[in-house]
């Protein structure tokens, strides 16, 4: 069921206790450690589910997978937020890259499909999709090329792609080195990879500790602060073009969860009950919310190119 881990960057074995976590999100039992790499500092989960135990956590109900018409009266609310989040992607890839009719993008961990349709749509560009859910029946996969399975096992094709996007990916990633290796060779030359996970030293993470939204039990395996991501892309061969104290994600969901874990102690959130309150919420703080991504309140992103 569990196995014992390694640091996820540099293989040291020796560690110190970090945090524990529950699975704040649907209650189920269960600690979840994790560790301080004692060589390079990475926190990780160790031990950890093994990958066919962690299966059942990616389940129909997990949020980044569900479809909108399954929140009846507030689908079309819970379609504005997707449609926003995807917009959202598409902004933080325009300040770097121009795609067209002629580019090729790939989202690892693609979960629904919508960011990709909305690639495809808006820019014309040729668009690939991997995930461990196989979602593919779905019509947001209309037209894109849908790989199941781990991404390292994947043949997605070599020097191929101008840009290949990690949105809350990495943190999952049993192997973000083989990962992250696999995306180099899968990348042109000039290619862009993109890669935005939660931010362990961020505001968010000081405010709500072992209630974190981030630590997110036991599916993330490890829990990057700046330096530690930084250190992880420049270890497997590349450069980093931007880093930003934000991303997509938006910061309010960490707000909102934080604070909602905080009292429920690891009860699990019904989220068709709190769905209600978390947009009474967004619509009370909407003045106050731009500020969140000013305070390194809870996302990181890292844009990067091949190192020549
Ligand atoms: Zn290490």
């Amino acid at each position: 069921m569990t196995e014992r881990v390694v640091c996820l960057t540099c293989g040291a074995t020796t560690s110190t206790f970090f945090i524990a976590a529950e699975d704040d999100l649907t209650g189920r039992p269960g600690r979840f450690t994790f560790v301080r790499c004692a060589t390079c500092g990475l926190v990780y989960q160790e031990p950890r589910l093994t990958l066919e135990a962690v299966k059942p956590y990616y389940d129909t109900e997990y949020i980044a997978h569900q479809e909108s018409r399954r929140w009846g009266i507030l689908a079309p609310l819970f379609s504005a937020a997707m449609g926003s989040l995807d917009r959202a992607k598409l902004r933080l890839v325009g300040r770097n890259t121009a795609l067209n009719a002629t580019s090729s993008v790939l989202d690892v961990g693609c979960g629904s499909g919508s960011f990709l349709q909305r690639v495809r749509r808006q820019t014309g560009a040729g668009a690939a999709g991997v995930d461990f859910v196989d979602l593919s029946a779905r019509p947001e996969f209309d037209g894109v090329e849908f790989h199941h399975g781990l991404f390292c096992d994947q043949e997605v094709g070599r020097d191929r792609f101008d840009l290949i996007t990690m949105w809350h990916f990495l943190e999952h990633d049993y192997e973000p080195r083989r990962s992250l290796a696999h995306a180099r060779a899968a990348l042109k030359a000039d290619g862009t990879l993109l890669v935005e996970v939660p931010r362990l030293d961020s505001l968010s993470f000081r405010l709500f500790g072992n209630r974190w939204p981030g630590l997110q039990a036991p599916q993330h395996t490890a829990l990057y602060d700046r330096e530690h991501l930084l250190d992880l892309v420049r270890r497997e061969g590349f450069t980093v073009r931007e880093y930003l104290p934000y991303g997509a994600f938006p910061p309010y969901f960490y707000l909102f969860c934080g604070l909602a874990f905080r009292v429920l102690r690891g009860r699990g959130l019904n989220l068709r009950k709190a769905i209600y309150v978390y947009f009474a919420g967004q619509v009370l703080l909407l003045p106050v919310l731009p500020l969140l991504n000013r305070l390194n309140f809870a996302m990181q992103t890292v844009v990067c190119e091949k190192r020549k």
